[in-house]
């Protein structure tokens, strides 16, 4: 396993620039998340890492070895795509000895391989079928066992659950992890799956654009949200504008439904900045009764209620007409009906202050 350093990564194709100056450190059994929409690069980067692509500035290292010239199959990575990818004239066994036809291995040797890499993923009772009597799941574990016969040094991974069902997607994300645990090998996994990312990544790389906007653990990503962007893409959130009125030990935003605080820690916001208080939807609850000091108290009126099983969703009119969502869990009864004037709460500490820079921008 290796240490997968990026610096200063562009990669261009003609005018497109699919990714650009990239900074990434990934540590040796890191699983590691490339996570953002549709284009943003995600896929141009793996495929850089993986030696398919080379950047046309910046560098790319295993460990403090400079990889940046040396061709794919030189670099010992496995890659396991979305579409599986498998031969459909050859049988499981097959498939995964294609894994090591560039590698000059001892036959028992090869056998040995082939037949560790199918338990690894639980197939070895499927050696003589071909792919198109396996399940969407099992063709992918067979995508895994090829990816991994080779002993390598880093696996990347790209949309892998992405062709399955729901329930299989769950299924699989747990054995890819439970894999990952078990060898404790680098991975890298694109996805533009934002439940996927926080369920299984050790870190999130958050792309817009070419670009990585903010990196960190999944739970930083979702308390500490770095902009908008990262902040509406990773679950929800609610968003309440205004302008910073007071900068001391906390900041002081007045808002159309009073003034908000949020904690200590905002670099470069400067009072009369236009900032957005953003707060989770389960960090808003409703409200009976005074409330403490560590508290907002705000009212509004309820708009919608929908059960959704394990939670409730009410989304509600603020006085300012800001519309926000609020989640309760298990929801025995329902709390409070459309029409309803209700007092809602959240704790001082649930508010990430943002830079207000219009719809979507970084
Ligand atoms: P998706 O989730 O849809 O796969 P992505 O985040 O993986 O998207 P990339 O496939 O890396 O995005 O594409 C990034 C940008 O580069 C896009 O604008 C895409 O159209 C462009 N691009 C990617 N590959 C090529 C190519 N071979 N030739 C020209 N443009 C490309």
């Amino acid at each position: 396993m290796v240490r997968v350093r990026l610096q200063g990564v562009t990669k261009r194709f003609g005018s497109v620039v699919a990714v650009e100056c990239v900074d990434i450190e990934i540590e040796r059994g890191e699983f590691y998340f490339l996570l953002g929409p549709s284009g943003c690069g995600k896929t141009t980067l793996l495929r850089t890492v993986a030696g398919f692509y080379r950047p046309e500035h910046g560098r790319v290292f295993f460990d403090d070895r400079d990889v940046t010239g040396v061709p794919p199959e030189k670099r010992n990575t496995g890659m396991v795509f979305q579409n599986y990818a498998l031969w459909p004239h050859m049988t499981v066994w097959q498939n995964v000895e294609y894994g090591l036809s560039l590698r000059d291995i001892a036959p028992r040797k090869r056998a040995d391989r082939i037949r560790r890499a199918l338990q690894m993923v639980r197939m070895e009772g499927y050696r003589d079928r071909s792919p198109n009597q396996l399940s969407g799941g099992q063709q992918q574990r067979v995508a895994l066992a090829r990816a991994l016969v080779i002993e390598p040094d880093v696996v990347l991974l790209d949309e892998p659950l992405s062709n399955l069902d729901a329930r299989l997607r769950l299924e699989m994300r747990e054995q890819i992890q439970a894999l990952h645990q078990s060898l404790g090998i680098t991975m890298i996994y694109v996805t533009h799956d934002q439940k996927e990312a926080l369920a299984m990544a050790s870190r999130v790389a958050v792309m817009q654009a070419g670009r990585v906007v903010q990196s960190g653990s999944p739970r930083t990503l979702y308390s500490k949200p770095a902009n908008r962007f990262v902040a509406d893409f990773i679950g929800e959130i609610n968003l309440i504008s205004g302008k910073v009125v007071l900068i001391d030990e906390n900041i002081g935003v007045k808002t159309g439904v009073g003034v908000l605080y949020g904690g200590p820690g905002y670099d470069g916001i400067r009072r009369g900045d236009r900032v957005l208080c953003a707060i989770r939807p389960e960090a808003m609850e409703f409200h009976a009764g005074s409330p403490g000091e560590a508290d907002h108290v705000v009212a509004g009126t309820v708009r919608n209620a929908i059960f959704l099983g394990e939670m409730e969703q009410y989304v509600v009119d603020l006085s300012d007409g800001t519309q926000v969502k609020l989640l309760e869990s298990h929801p025995r009864v329902r709390s409070a009906f459309p029409g309803d004037r209700v007092s809602i709460r959240f704790a001082r500490d649930s508010i990430s202050i943002l830079r207000d820079e219009g719809e979507n921008s970084a």
